[in-house]
């Protein structure tokens, strides 16, 4: 089968090279040149592990392909995906979909034969049927079907995700679009993924329901981090013991400095915006999204607490920057809250972050950046841990302890022990723990 991929971003890079990986050949396209020529180089615009190796191998297979001209991927495709950015609109919190409708316009131009368009890109209710619209509007005698078929892969372990999902969801009444789906997704039968057929608009609010219950499940239980903290009880204790109940689950219960990344913050407000429009407000969601921004700002606080309260003209020693450990995306991370309010409070703040610093250096203007986590708090007053890389996890504290001034250590990631730094002789700050 032909596959276009329209958007060679996180979701249509790893898309396109795992449905490449299960046979079909695919043509990745995107308007970013210079995205294009560093991928045609074997270079990876993004950091996920695993795919360089992924996109090489079918690269050489002759089964991936890398273009800026849309017209030639899209002419002889049997599916067109769009995987194009819908990220939140200025001023309003709405999807912006225009990158989604000139996809749509640009496919209506190009498709030749029986098409599929697919959309994967998280859009709010109803763009299939706009998306419809573009291209009949456009092409009157056009033989095609508007699919929806959201991601649900994870930046960190997306291509495990795309490879041995929980579920594939295809919206479309269209049987012929339903044929085409389950041909591309084929190899997954083999390990039994469920497949959910639905109708279109149903396919699309799967999406934002699935993200808006995480990003209710993670308030949840940064709230109850708060509880703790005040009741003198251990939140890691109080996830376990909820979370071993099989109705509720273990996942997606580890207390921190609140949600960020490219998804949950502007899906949750998306939701919000789309269900106040039709008259049926989502007010739980509506509570999370204004409770994890406060919480976002609140972590800058709870570190200048940790130091006496005043970080004027002291240091602090950051490890981790992207909104996740494994990715170098900083798309509405908590550290581009919780810096700026610790250099406003008058703190110098050098950081360190082992993929995402390039990104970080556009967005985090004042910041030193390090070269090394020991660089980072070298002579520091205080190292606060904000996101939770795997080599931050088995730090040398005596090194740790050589290099800082002091001894005080925000771990806002719940990584390490309480017991184990105050036996280390650390002034150890978590989040809801004693
Ligand atoms: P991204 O910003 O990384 O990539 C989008 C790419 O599309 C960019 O490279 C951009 O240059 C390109 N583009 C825009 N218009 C184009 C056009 N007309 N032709 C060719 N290329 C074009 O975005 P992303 O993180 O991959 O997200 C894409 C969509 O997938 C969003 O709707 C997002 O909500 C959804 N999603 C993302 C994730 C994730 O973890 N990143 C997970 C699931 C779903």
């Amino acid at each position: 089968m032909r596959v276009a991929m329209i958007g060679t971003g996180y979701v249509g890079l790893v898309s396109g090279a795992c449905f490449a990986d299960f046979g079909h050949i695919v043509t990745c396209v995107d308007k970013d040149a210079s995205k294009i020529e560093r991928l045609k180089n074997g270079i990876m615009p993004i950091y996920e592990p695993g795919l360089d190796a992924l996109v090489a191998s079918n690269v050489e297979e002759e089964r991936l392909f890398f273009t800026t001209d849309a017209a030639e991927a899209i002419k002889d495709a049997d599916a067109v995906f769009i995987a194009v950015g819908t990220p939140s609109r200025r001023g309003d919190g709405h999807a912006d979909l225009s990158y989604v409708y000139a996809a749509a316009e640009e496919i209506a131009g190009l498709m030749d034969g029986f098409t599929v368009v697919v959309t994967k890109s998280t859009v709010p209710v109803g763009t299939g049927d706009e998306v419809e619209d573009i291209i009949r509007k456009a092409r009157p005698d056009g033989d095609f079907a508007v699919v929806s078929n959201p991601e649900f892969l994870r930046e960190g372990a997306a291509i495990k995700d795309f490879k041995i999902p929980d579920r594939v969801v295809v919206g479309t009444e269209d049987e012929r679009a339903r044929q085409l789906m389950r041909e591309l997704y084929r190899p997954l039968f083999l390990n039994e993924t469920p497949i959910l057929f639905t109708d279109r608009r149903t396919s699309e609010l799967i999406k934002y329901a699935a993200n808006a219950f995480l990003a209710v499940k993670i308030t949840f239980i940064n709230e109850m981090a708060d509880l703790c903290e005040k009741v003198g009880a251990n939140v890691q204790e109080v996830s376990r013991g909820i979370g071993l109940d099989n109705r509720i689950g273990r996942k997606f219960l580890n207390a921190g400095p609140g949600y960020g990344g490219s998804c949950f913050p502007k899906d949750t407000l998306a939701l919000s915006k789309t269900a106040n429009d039709v008259g049926a407000p989502v007010r739980i969601v509506d509570t999370v999204v204004e409770v994890n921004k406060a919480r976002k700002k609140a972590m800058a606080d709870k570190v200048i607490a940790a130091m006496g309260g005043d970080v004027k003209g002291k240091t602090i020693g950051v490890l981790g920057l992207a909104f996740k450990q494994n990715t170098d995306d900083m798309r509405d991370a908590p550290s581009l809250d919780i810096l700026p309010a610790l250099m406003a409070a008058g703190a110098k703040v050098r950081a360190y972050d082992p993929e995402a610093m390039t990104e970080a250096a556009h967005l985090l203007e004042g910041v030193d950046f390090a070269t090394s986590p020991y660089d980072a708090i070298q002579n520091a007053d205080a190292m606060v841990i904000i996101t939770e890389w795997d080599q931050f996890r088995a730090l040398d504290f005596e090194r740790v302890k050589a290099a800082l001034n002091t001894n005080i250590v925000v771990d806002l990631r719940n990584i390490y022990s309480p017991e184990d730094m105050a036996a280390r002789g650390f002034a150890y700050t978590s989040i809801g723990r004693p």
